[in-house]
């Protein structure tokens, strides 16, 4: 199964495909997880990529096709990707990569949200700064400490107002016209990302 997660910032991209890979024991891929990965080792893709990311531009499409390419390329069966593609450069380019291997994608998943979920969801966002778990100011566990891996909840350094603002302004300028590419291909499913994580997972097992 291939699918891909589209939707704006705050969506619920990482969580639903997290709960679906889970459901379908099919890999999540989530392009901004890998992009932080490299950021913290250094790297130098990740020395590039950090100063767009810190003002919540896309990184050069170089950069992530080098690191969704690789990935991809140990996975046998299918994946779900979330936060790529995020261009139609970048839609292109994985439509002609599955196309060179015979394969095509199955599903885009479009999670539509209003803009104050968005600035609600992102503001009061805290991250487990080990594995990536997800929580929310209004929900946090005691000591600040990760249920599932026992490490500190942070901020992520691009989840204050000035920078979601941008992040929203790229969405709708790079990421938005992707809905018609995908809704012309006969592959797009939009539904409401409004509401809780289950609700709006029970939405997405219900389409599919
Ligand atoms: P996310 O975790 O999906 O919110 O992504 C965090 C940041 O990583 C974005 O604001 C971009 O700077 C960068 N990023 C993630 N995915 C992509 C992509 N497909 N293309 C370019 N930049 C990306």
């Amino acid at each position: 199964m291939k699918i891909v997660m589209l939707g704006p910032p705050g969506a619920g991209k990482g969580t639903q495909a997290e709960k679906l890979s889970r459901k379908l024991n099919v890999p999540h891929l989530s392009a901004g997880d890998l992009l932080r990965e490299v950021v913290v080792k250094e790297t130098s893709l990740g020395k590039e990529a950090r100063s767009y990311m810190e003002k919540g531009e896309l990184v050069p499409d170089s950069i992530i096709m080098q690191i969704i390419e690789e990935k991809i390329e140990s996975l046998k069966d299918g994946f779900i990707l979330d936060g790529f593609p995020r261009n139609i450069n970048q839609a292109k380019a994985l439509d002609r990569y599955l196309e060179d291997r015979g394969e095509k994608l199955d599903l885009v998943i479009n999670l539509e949200v209003d803009k104050d979920t968005v600035i609600k969801r992102l503001t009061g966002r805290l991250v487990c700064q080990e594995c990536g778990k997800v929580y929310h100011v209004e929900n946090i566990p005691p000591r600040m400490i990760c249920q599932d891996c026992g490490n500190r909840l942070v901020q992520r350094a691009d989840d204050n107002e000035e920078t979601i603002n941008n992040r929203l302004k790229v969405y709708f300028k790079h990421t938005h016209p992707l809905i018609e590419y995908y809704q012309k291909k006969g592959l797009l499913r939009s539904i409401s990302g409004e509401g809780t994580p289950q609700e709006v997972f029970e939405r997405i097992i219900n389409l599919i």
